[in-house]
C-alpha cells in the first residue's frame, strides 16, 4: 500500500473561467494558473505523486512548459492515473477537501467526480467534500481557493 497527499492553491481573479475538478462552474472570478489553475485536480494529480514516490507536479508539469499554458489539468491529471497502472498500483481511494468561500459547490460534486473518472480514476473511489473557511484567511477572503487530497494506492496482485 501507498499513501499520498496533496496540496494546492490558485488565486482568483476576474476574466478568468472558474475551471474546478475538472469542470467549469458558473461564478464571476477563476482561478490564475499557468494551466486553468484546476486546485482541486492539481492536489490530486500531487497526491498520486506523491504516492508513487515521484516527487511533485511542478517536476513533471513545470509552469515554463508552454505544453501546459491554459492546458487542462485532467489531461496532467491522466498521465500520472497512466503512470500508477504502469507502476502496477490501482487506486484504492482518493478524499479530497476544497476549500472556497464562495461558490457553493455541493451541488457540482457529481459533475465533478464524473470528469475525473474520466482520467481512468475509477469514480467510485473518489469523494469531493468543500467549506467555507468560516471567513478567515485567503480563502475566507475570497482571495482564491485552495484545495487538500489524499490517496490510497494498493500494489496489485500479479
Ligand atoms: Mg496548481
Amino acid at each position: 500500500m501507498r499513501i499520498g497527499i496533496g496540496y494546492d492553491s490558485h488565486r482568483l481573479i476576474e476574466g478568468r473561467q472558474l475551471i474546478l475538478g475538472g469542470i467549469t462552474i458558473p461564478f464571476e472570478k477563476g482561478l490564475l494558473g499557468h494551466s486553468d489553475g484546476d486546485a482541486l485536480c492539481h492536489a490530486i494529480t500531487d497526491a498520486l505523486i506523491g504516492a508513487l514516490g515521484k516527487g511533485d507536479i511542478g517536476r513533471h508539469f513545470p509552469d515554463t512548459d508552454a505544453k501546459w499554458k491554459d492546458a487542462s489539468s485532467l489531461i496532467m491529471l491522466k498521465q500520472i492515473v497512466d503512470d500508477t497502472a504502469k507502476e502496477g498500483f490501482e487506486i484504492a481511494w482518493i478524499d479530497t477537501v476544497v476549500i472556497a468561500e464562495r461558490p457553493r459547490l455541493a451541488g457540482h460534486f457529481e459533475a465533478i467526480k464524473l470528469a475525473i473518472a474520466e482520467t481512468g480514476i475509477p469514480y467510485d473511489v473518489i469523494n469531493i467534500k468543500a467549506k467555507t473557511n468560516e471567513k478567515m484567511g485567503f480563502e475566507g477572503r475570497g482571495e482564491g481557493i485552495s484545495a487538500h487530497a489524499v490517496c490510497l494506492l494498493m500494489r496489485r496482485n500479479s
